[in-house]
């Protein structure tokens, strides 16, 4: 249950003074519908006003406070032309304009003959002073004050920034006395104010410098949000630690017989990654773990040795990925290893039907199948395991949280359930993982295999391109392989399909034979068709749509040409070169565009060019794009913040993150001071599902 104390600020925004029901729901969709949203709902700019008392052009367009003396009233006799009074200040003649301005109204508030004091912006109109709509007016003597500073605050239709101002301050001046739940040395250290002071500091800003995210009150307040979200993942991670998972043990044999087949020595950083796999594997919680991991570090192989451990152990794996162009490579990679360990593995997708399906479905819960490969199709109702054990999810940002859970819900409970292991080529900057992932465990392969060549790659302007293409024969000669992918039309996978088509066409007269076609909507027999023709050598140019942009492997491909590069994200354009470079031999990308290139675009090519480092380039998409877009929000379940800003305020989620660690294992159910005092901001800031995760109540 919610704490009393902040019963004030969960009250219906319209419980204000001043606000309706109309008022209430446009506040709602600015802010929030709860006295607390607007609390947070912080300023973003700044009047400064300057007490004047003669006309200058030097404050023109500037704020200013001014006495005024009011000569006479000019109605306007048309909706089209304004109210005018004419006033003076000095010798200088000031003209105030209202636009539908109400005679009765005005004529109270600026009588002829008397003097008034106006704070407003002060314009210059075809060459005379003037005044629109002042935003106060006051009788001289009266004490009123006009600030000389006011918050600007982001709006919408219908809400004036004097409505939020006077809802704000009903609000900010009367905030509940709540206990400190930041550690003292930290506040010390980052010389930060308490709660209360840190939002009264924050609406009433002083200088832009207040209004930047660095300043002192925003960074507390950004904090505390930051807290709250760590806090309550640790909560939800703790309590999957406690979930009794199986505990994995024996399998080294088989491990070795995989070892012994490998063409190759598992890299340090892979070596790493297991070492974390197997510890959560033996140990008897769940693991839920997040493999990361840049395009070409060798995930697989890591994948493979995981299923390793499980299948001997005696249970089953099952290894999920996002296309069947993938399976079938997974398939291809892995088999010849499993079966030099003799274990068995088979394939399902969306292709296998009728009696084939069900005879493998038969094998599968006879527990005769000791890892399956497959798309979705591996969670369907019908799908039955003998002893699920361990789950895979490559490319795990294709799927969601509900399919993870559908894979996991395969497994028997009363074993101990499903160890989960997903992997993502999609580096996630720290600060995103820690804030969107952080209920799973991390690790993060850090090197490539050895061997790998730097890939070149450059701009190139697209009214080159025939040029380009008459090039490639060199690199034909040389038995070279080249992607091209073409470009994203729209959205739409119609004009797409049309754009390759059209290339691959151009492509094949120069170079007959030689070229093959993928694209999203060929039937899976034709994509495998053309796939295999090119890994086999058949074909030596695929022309494609973004369907190779996940997790394709084939070595020998060199060239990397992506047509309209500037319409592409940073994240895919990362993935795409991904595809190159990836055997001995050195790779190129080629980067083709239709200028002119707007700001991003030219941003985008830049740091392509600059960098092959995955994090290096998310953390620029993080920059350019914001972190909603960088991971669809909405899917990837990325919390809204409402004053944090994972840009601004990456090095608190650190600091967050261990705090969130630290305090939780010195008091797991909240019952010290400082534990019960971060209940309350766990309800401040609504984590509190979060507590239901403690130990107890
Ligand atoms: P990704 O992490 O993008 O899924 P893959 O698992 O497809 O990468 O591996 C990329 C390539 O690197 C594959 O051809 C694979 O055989 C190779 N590879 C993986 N591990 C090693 C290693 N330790 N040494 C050499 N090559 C490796
Ligand atoms: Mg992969």
């Amino acid at each position: 249950m919610r704490p009393e104390v902040l019963f004030p600020l969960f009250r219906a925004i319209d419980s204000l003074k001043g606000i309706g029901p109309r008022l209430a729901a446009l506040i709602a969709k600015l802010a929030g519908e709860h006295v607390v949203d607007i609390l947070y709902h912080l300023p973003s700019g700044l009047v400064e006003r300057k007490e004047i008392t003669a006309l200058s052009e030097a404050y023109i367009t500037q704020q200013v406070i001014v006495p005024v003396t009011i000569l006479k009233h000019h109605p306007s006799r048309s909706r089209r032309v304004p109210y005018r009074i004419t006033a003076l200040v000095g010798d200088d003649n000031l003209t105030l304009t209202f636009f539908n301005g109400r005679e009765d109204y005005l004529r109270r508030q600026l009588p002829e003959g008397q003097t008034r004091i106006l704070a407003g912006k002060l314009e210059q109109y075809s060459g005379d002073y003037q005044m629109t709509h002042p935003d106060h007016i006051l009788i001289p003597g009266k004490t009123v004050d006009i600030p000389l500073f006011e918050p600007v605050y982001p709006l919408t239709g219908g809400v004036t920034n004097n409505t939020v101002i006077k809802a704000v301050t009903q609000v900010v001046d009367k905030l509940p006395d709540l206990p400190e739940w930041l550690d003292d040395s930290l506040l010390t250290r980052e010389k930060w104010y308490g709660w209360a002071a840190s939002l009264q500091k924050a609406h009433k800003p002083q200088s832009e410098a207040d209004l930047d995210g660095s300043d002192a009150a925003r960074q507390r307040l950004a904090y505390d949000e930051l807290l709250s979200n760590q806090l309550a993942l640790e909560l939800v991670r703790k309590s999957m630690r406690r979930k009794k998972g199986r505990s994995f043990t024996g399998g080294e044999d088989v491990i070795s017989a995989i070892e012994s087949a490998l063409p190759y020595k598992l890299t340090t950083a892979q070596n790493g990654a297991l070492a974390d796999i197997f510890a959560d594997m033996q140990s008897d919680y769940r693991m839920l773990r997040l493999l990361q991991g840049d395009v070409g570090c060798g995930k697989t192989a890591v994948a493979l040795m995981a299923l390793a451990k499980c299948a001997g152990a005696g249970a089953q794996g099952a290894f999920m990925a996002p296309t069947e162009i993938l399976v079938r490579q997974h398939m291809q990679s892995i088999k010849p290893f499993t079966d030099a360990a003799g274990l068995k593995i088979a394939l399902l997708t969306g292709r296998l039907k009728g009696k084939k399906r069900q005879a493998l479905l038969d094998e599968l819960a006879r527990g005769d199948i000791d890892i399956l490969l497959g798309t979705h199709a591996l969670f369907q109702e019908d799908v039955i395991y003998h002893d699920l054990g361990l789950a895979i999810i490559d490319e795990q940002h294709r799927f969601g949280v509900q399919q993870r859970m559908a894979l996991s819900a395969k497994g028997n409970a009363a074993k101990g359930g499903v160890d989960i292991l997903v992997m993502t080529a999609t580096p996630i900057p720290r600060t995103l993982a820690l804030t969107a992932y952080g209920d799973m465990d991390v690790s993060i392969i850090v090197e490539k295999p050895p061997g790998r060549q730097p890939i070149e790659t450059r701009a190139i302007e697209i009214e080159r391109l025939d040029q380009l293409a008459a090039g490639l024969s060199r690199k034909l000669a040389v038995n070279e392989r080249i992607y091209w992918v073409c470009p994203l039309v729209e959205e739409s996978e119609v004009s797409d399909l049309a754009a390759a088509e059209d290339r691959y066409t151009y492509l094949n007269a120069l170079y007959p034979g030689q070229v093959g076609l993928v694209h999203g909507r060929m039937k899976s027999d034709d994509k495998d068709a053309a796939m295999e023709g090119f890994k086999s050598g058949k074909t030596r140019i695929l022309v494609a749509t973004t369907v190779i942009e996940v997790g394709v492997d084939v070595p020998e491909a060199t060239v990397m040409i992506i047509e309209h590069a500037e319409r592409f994200g940073l994240a895919q354009l990362h993935q795409l070169r991904g595809r190159v470079g990836r055997g001995a031999l050195a790779g190129s990308c080629l980067l083709m565009y239709a200028g002119p290139l707007g700001e991003t675009q030219k941003a985008r090519l830049e740091i392509m060019r600059e960098t092959e480092d995955g994090f290096r380039i998310a953390e620029e998409d993080l920059r350019l794009r914001g972190a909603g877009e960088l991971l669809g929000t909405r899917q990837s379940g990325l919390p809204q913040f409402k004053v944090a800003d994972l840009q601004m305020h990456a090095r608190l989620v650190q600091i967050a993150r261990d705090d969130a660690r630290l305090f939780l294992e010195k008091d797991p159910d909240l019952s010290t001071a400082r534990g019960k005092a971060i209940r309350i901001l766990l309800y401040l800031f609504e984590r509190e599902s979060a507590i239901r995760y403690l130990q107890s109540g």
